[in-house]
């Protein structure tokens, strides 16, 4: 058996034609979220801690992009400031050209944790925003049961909360921000509570819906299969200050399928992200990481 080290992988900077050809048309795409030189402290018993530094990067329309970064860089720092719910200590993010102030309906928020209503039935947890939005209640309903069939939910509208599993009720979570049309749907490590088989159907999940509604998705992990497999493009921040290490183009084409866990593009960019995280210095410019160097 060979050893890992003489596996012989793919650059994950290498493109096969089909992938070029996606990360081209999606760089030629409206931006829909900039972030710009965005830092984040805070004040804590120990002294200032720089939770984000100059971090910087586009987002473009209807793309799929990843934040991952080992605990404590900053990750959920950096989605409470694109929600809005907190404001960075300097820099800035824009969302179609306007600055964000606060929270707002283009953006549609998934967390970890469930954050259902319990006292509500599947169906008015998903008509609520729609409801707070004015729309009639027999049109709110309708709409509700639209996303919930898009989530395959359709089943469980009159269930409460308490009565599904962890992975019905991300759906509904899912389906609650969709139903408010979000420019951008942001999610903070949603299916880190998961068992990993329920884990893996989500991700197919996600991807299959994301494929039919017009939305951007920013999506936080620290899995970083779970980045590859969903994302076109991953940004890798590291810790102490959190500050963006490198975006990657995912080598990989879509549609995307289990399979390609195993293949040496997946592989490749897994080996990559590693390096990355684990912070070993030598190795962090772009392109280090390749066994197969490609002039960048
Ligand atoms: P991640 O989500 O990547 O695990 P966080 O964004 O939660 O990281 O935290 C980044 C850093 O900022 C950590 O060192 C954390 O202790 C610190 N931090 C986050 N929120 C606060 C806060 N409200 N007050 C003080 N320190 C904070
Ligand atoms: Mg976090």
């Amino acid at each position: 058996m060979p050893t890992d080290d003489r596996l012989e992988l793919p650059s994950y900077l290498h493109h096969t034609p089909d992938v070029a050809t996606r990360v081209a048309e999606l760089r030629e795409r409206p931006v829909v979220m900039n972030i710009a030189n965005l830092g984040r402290c805070y004040e804590s018993a120990q002294g200032k801690v720089t939770a984000l530094q100059a971090v910087d990067f586009e987002v473009r329309q209807r793309e799929f992009i990843s934040v991952i970064g080992p605990s404590g860089c900053g990750k959920s720092t950096l989605i409470r400031i694109l929600a809005g719910l907190e404001t960075p200590s300097s820099g800035a993010v824009h969302i179609d050209r306007q600055t964000v102030t606060g929270p707002g309906a283009d953006r549609g928020m998934v967390f970890q944790g469930y954050t259902l209503f319990p006292w509500l039935t599947v169906k008015k947890n998903v008509m609520f925003g729609l409801k707070m939005k004015g729309i009639k209640k027999a049109k709110a309903e309708q709409q509700a049961m639209e996303w919930l069939d898009l989530v395959g939910l359709t089943e469980f509208a009159h269930h409460y909360p308490a009565q599904l599993s962890g992975g019905m009720k991300q759906r509904v979570a899912i389906a609650r921000a969709l139903a408010n049309e979000p420019r951008i749907l942001l999610m903070d490590e949603p299916f880190g509570a998961l068992d990993a088989q329920t884990r893996a159907s989500m991700q197919a999940h996600l991807l299959k819906i994301w494929e039919r509604v017009d939305v951007t998705i920013l999506f936080i992990t620290h899995d970083l299969d779970e980045a590859i497999y969903l994302s076109d493009r991953v940004v890798v921040l590291g810790a102490n200050p959190g500050r963006v290490l490198e975006v990657i183009d995912v080598p990989v084409a879509r549609s995307r399928n289990p399979e390609q866990f195993l293949s040496g593009h997946f592989l490749a960019t897994k080996k990559r992200l590693e390096q990355l995280i684990n912070h070993r210095e030598t190795e962090l410019k772009p392109g280090a990481g390749s066994i197969t160097s490609v002039a960048a």
